[in-house]
């Protein structure tokens, strides 16, 4: 993973038309950065914007960081012009991860680097690494927890739950699913779990968009459907905190009990539903890490060094295996968030009640 791949000296792209490359240098100390982020479909990515502009600055570099709230196509645009910008390195939070395979191509033609950003780019040579959060993992983790939780609330099972996935256009919702999925399918091979929709293929239970509203009116269809006249709601596996909050406005409105569910994200109203007892768990994934695990990446490249990689194997994306530097995601529940949480100026305040 070396950065020179032929490097973008100043007077190849222009961007911030600042000083040229110094010897030993991949790029200029004050060369443009992209960063194209998706839509602002949960608080991390915002938070993410915020990071990039501020440690992008303070390392020295020119930030264009970019939201894409209109979608792929929009996505694709804003790529097109961070090249066109002389960005020298550009990192992609994608909205699609298949469909920016011409713009991430056309950006290491253009001689910068490409980091894929929290989710992988797929179907493309074009992408020097992956920096993200062990997905495969944070789904285990959110299986575990509902196993503990219906132990913990709902008394002996069988349990009856229900699956909920995010967007199929985004390259984590599949390992998200499957690191879950390992955990819950020899619980419903062996009839501890029940999923009273019948719903359990990933496509079946996917969320269009990330929307709250499309997985709340799935929720709706499913109670209306499946559920009343004695038979409960145990449990829901939600791959965010997000889709959690609106699935479980959709019980709410249903009138019946809070089931026990999983969550990801330590959004802030989710991190106080947990301490008053209702979501069951979260995840933590600290976004000032994994921004700045990224921007010291962005620095390696410039100094023409290779960028820190931990996993060789896992992120196959349909051409070649990503190399991926990734970072543990933690659970959090009632028990432990104050101590997940100790130290982070939001979410700390948030477990002392
Ligand atoms: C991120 C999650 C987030 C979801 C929706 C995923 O790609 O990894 O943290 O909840 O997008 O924004």
């Amino acid at each position: 993973l070396t950065a020179c791949g032929g490097g973008r000296d100043a007077d190849t792209g222009g961007g911030n038309g600042g000083s040229p490359a110094a010897d030993g240098e991949c790029f200029p100390a004050d060369a443009t950065i992209g960063v194209a982020l998706p839509q602002k479909t949960s608080e991390n990515w915002v938070l993410a914007e915020q990071l990039f502009n501020d440690g992008l600055t303070e390392a020295g570099f020119d930030p264009l960081v970019q939201f894409a709230n209109g979608g792929a196509t929009e996505q694709q645009n804003q790529i097109d012009s961070m090249i066109e910008q002389g960005a020298s390195v550009i990192v992609v939070g994608a909205v699609d991860g298949s469909q920016l395979g011409s713009q991430v191509q056309a950006a290491k033609d253009s001689g910068a680097s490409v980091i894929a950003y929290d989710r992988n780019l797929l179907n493309t040579e074009a992408v020097d690494a992956y920096i993200a959060f062990d997905n495969f993992k944070v789904g285990e983790l959110q299986g575990q927890a509902l196993l503990e939780g219906l132990a913990e609330r709902k008394g002996e099972g069988p349990y009856n739950i229900e699956l909920i996935a995010g967007s199929s256009d985004d390259a984590n919702s599949t390992p998200f699913f499957e690191g879950a999925m390992s955990v819950l399918q020899p619980k419903i091979d062996d009839g501890t779990l029940t999923v009273v929709s019948g719903q359990t293929t990933f496509q079946q239970v996917a969320t269009q968009g990330w929307k709250p509203e499309n997985a709340q009116r799935r929720m709706d269809t499913i109670l209306s459907g499946s559920y009343g006249g004695g038979t409960e709601l145990d449990g829901v596996l939600s791959p965010n905190d997000t889709l959690a909050r609106a699935a479980l406005t959709s019980v709410q409105q249903a009138g019946g009990e809070t089931p026990v569910i999983t969550g990801q994200d330590s959004e802030v109203e989710s991190v106080k539903s947990i301490m008053e007892g209702e979501q069951y768990s979260t995840i933590y994934k600290d976004t000032r890490e994994l921004v700045a695990q990224t921007i010291a990446s962005v620095q390696d490249l410039q100094m023409c060094e290779d960028i820190p990689v931990n996993n060789t194997t896992d992120y196959d994306n349909g051409v070649k295996v990503v190399p991926a530097f990734l970072l543990e995601p933690k659970i959090v529940t009632e028990a432990n968030a104050a101590e997940v949480y100790a130290g982070d100026a939001t979410l700390e305040p948030l477990t002392q009640g």
